[in-house]
């Protein structure tokens, strides 16, 4: 898709949308199934358990009430209370008031609400490379400049806040950390939030943290930039019920950040898109405010796919797997394989799939270079699909 259309031109910002490959890869994937091929699908970060039953119930009990209308932009009170809640005891921040939160329709929508309404053109953004393949897109749908600090593999993929301060400029508005890292699993430790913190608030630019993956921890604590209040002004901290209540196709985020900002974001949402929708909000109240318990046993079961997946891959010939501390992705170093095939990252995953019909994403899938080298492998299938994927990895290696 290029060049305009000869009738009526699109913008130059919608021209220079790029696909998203996780849904390029999905969309081959379901052709092959359609055609009768074992489709394993390693790819999208996607939970397979279901959404728990008591949430379910709530969005079926608020359709059938008639609790189908408008609904105020910022959310509905009573979601907004309990999210307050919830995050002041989960992230330790402890004193949240439900007029700093605001619910959207998933992270994504809150990223680029928040990159819209802060980034005007010529500003600077600084992100971790790789880091998640929208980031990219929407600042430059924005006008603004990506600037990118890689993170190493020898590093486990560690953010240096020495490296943050390098890349920090005049014309530097923003910085987005994600952490539990996706694609790498990487975590921040405390030390280095707080470093990059004192960065942002010395060089006046707004600390986005992208924390949808905050439960998905098996080694080491994460820290949300919420935990400190002396860092408030300076952070917009991002969630949604996506990864933690398998809860990816109802759309449900939020936004925590001053009271000020907030007021502002709802603005952008009443005119954009009215309200996120009203009895999903009553499904995500019971979500928070109910039973937490379940995880425990999600995670137990994520971290022995992880385990198994991260030594199985090791034991693959030019395969060098890092452990990943969170999230639910490994991103093995696949350089060796690539040499002596002479492929390219997006070739080897191409290839892998359309042979096998295993889908992993190519490191280069994820902005801007050092994940060239790298797949992405999701751990969201049960172990013995996990173990199948890996026998045909292994046959193409
Ligand atoms: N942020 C990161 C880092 C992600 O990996 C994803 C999904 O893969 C999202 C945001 C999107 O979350 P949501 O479903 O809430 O839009």
């Amino acid at each position: 898709m290029s060049g305009k259309s000869p009738v009526l031109s699109f913008s130059d910002a919608v021209l220079e949308l790029k696909p998203a490959e996780t849904f390029r890869y999905s969309s081959i994937a379901r052709e092959l199934a359609a055609k009768g091929q074992e489709v394993i699908s390693l790819g999208i970060g996607e939970p397979d358990f279901p959404t728990p039953e008591h949430v379910v119930d709530a969005a079926i009990k608020a359709i059938r009430d008639g609790f189908t209308r408008y609904v105020p932009s910022q959310g509905i009170p009573e979601f907004r209370e309990e999210i307050a809640r919830y995050v002041s005891t989960f992230t330790g921040a402890g004193d949240i008031k439900a007029d700093e939160t605001m619910v959207v329709p998933g992270a994504k929508q809150a990223l680029s609400m928040v990159i819209a309404s802060y980034i005007a053109p010529g500003d600077e953004v600084v992100l971790q490379d790789p880091s998640f393949y929208s980031y990219e897109h929407v600042i430059r749908y924005a006008g603004g400049t990506p600037v990118f600090v890689p993170l190493k593999e020898e590093n486990d993929f560690r953010m240096f806040p020495d490296d943050v301060q390098e890349a920090v400029s005049k014309k530097t508005k923003m910085i987005i950390l994600n952490f539990p890292h996706n694609p790498t699993g990487a975590l921040a430790a405390k030390t280095d939030i707080e470093a990059i913190l004192e960065t942002a608030k010395k060089n006046k630019f707004l600390v986005v943290s992208d924390e949808v993956y905050d439960h998905y921890v098996y080694e080491g604590e994460y820290t949300s930039v919420l935990s400190d209040p002396e860092w408030r002004d300076f952070v917009v901290c991002i969630n949604s019920l996506s990864k933690t209540y398998s809860m990816t196709g109802w759309r449900l985020g939020y936004i925590v950040a001053s009271e000020d900002a907030i007021n502002r974001l709802g603005l952008y949402a009443a005119n954009i898109f009215s309200c996120t929708t009203s009895f999903v909000q009553k499904a995500g109240a019971a979500a928070l405010s109910g039973p937490q318990g379940f995880f425990k046993d999600v995670l137990s079961e994520y971290r022995r796919r992880k385990d198994f997946l991260y030594h199985e891959l090791n034991k693959i010939d030019g395969v060098k797997a890092t452990n990943p501390k969170g999230a639910f992705y490994v991103f093995p170093n696949i350089k060796a394989i690539l040499t002596e095939q002479k492929l390219s990252t997006g070739e080897f995953a191409m290839q892998l799939l359309r042979k096998t019909g295993v889908v992993v994403l190519p490191g280069s899938a994820f902005p801007h270079e050092a994940g060239r080298g790298y797949l992405r492998i999701s751990f969201t299938l049960p172990i013995k699909k996990i173990a199948k994927g890996l026998e045909r990895l292994r046959e193409q290696s």
